[in-house]
């Protein structure tokens, strides 16, 4: 048995680089913890040191950190969202990043409608028009925030990207900088039933070319909880 002292060595870890990171993001700059795979017991330190948002990829194991931990933060999913984890996920999560068509809006909407409950969401760009890629294309999002504007139990409330994977983070600045472009035009549209108000963008490697470019949401996995195993 060699189990206590790592985890406490770990877990002390998570603690710092929350209040890091923290202190990194401007004011007006919103930490979303990116949870996949890690622990109830990781997530909740990292919610001890600061972490007001958590973010996670995948509805099963939202479930089980939301059964252990309870609305301890603001969850938000951040994954490709399957047609049929809809009506699970609209328990859980307080916000979904990642709409990309107006069937999943469609499906949102009508399991919001039965829980009496207005699901936030922001529209998934996909920034780097990558076709393996989730998301609308640039040109494809004002019809599709207007389609959205149309249900009454979803508000749309910004847009989101990953844009592509690069060893470089400054290779990503052209892409943050389209949905930057996007965002500003769509808000000078007008959102029926929403408002454009959040540009989530950057990770860990990214996030301060994203905020350079006017994310003010960041999603940061790694740089709190360390490596994932396996990549
Ligand atoms: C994993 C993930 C992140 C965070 O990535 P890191 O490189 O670990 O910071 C951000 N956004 C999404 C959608 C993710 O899946």
């Amino acid at each position: 048995m060699c189990v206590s002292p790592i985890r406490g060595i770990v877990g002390s870890m998570i603690e710092e680089n929350v209040k890091k990171v923290l202190s990194d993001l401007p004011d007006g700059v919103i930490l979303v913890a990116a949870a996949k795979t890690r622990t109830p017991d990781e997530i909740r330190r990292a919610v001890s040191a600061g972490v007001r948002i958590i973010g996670e990829n995948y509805v099963q194991e939202a479930a089980e950190a939301f059964a252990a931990l309870g609305h301890i933060a603001d969850w938000h999913f951040i994954g490709h969202l399957q047609r049929n984890k809809v009506k699970k996920a609209v328990r859980i999560f307080d916000m979904i990043e990642t709409v990309d068509s107006l069937e999943l809006g469609g499906r949102i909407d009508r399991e919001c409608a039965k829980l009496d409950k207005v699901m936030p969401v922001l529209v998934e760009i996909n920034s780097g028009r990558e076709p393996q890629k989730a998301g609308v294309l640039p040109e494809e999002a004002e019809g599709l925030v207007r389609g959205l504007g149309r249900l009454n139990n979803l508000k749309v409330e910004g847009l989101m990207t990953m844009g592509p994977r690069f060893g470089d983070p400054e290779l990503a600045r052209p892409y943050f900088r389209e949905t930057r472009r996007l965002f500003e035009k769509l808000k000078r549209l007008g959102v029926e039933n929403g408002e454009m108000r959040y540009l989530s963008m950057g990770m860990s490697n990214t996030y301060k070319i994203a905020i350079e470019e006017g994310a003010n949401m960041v999603r940061i996995g790694s740089a709190i909880f360390g490596e994932r195993e396996g990549g």
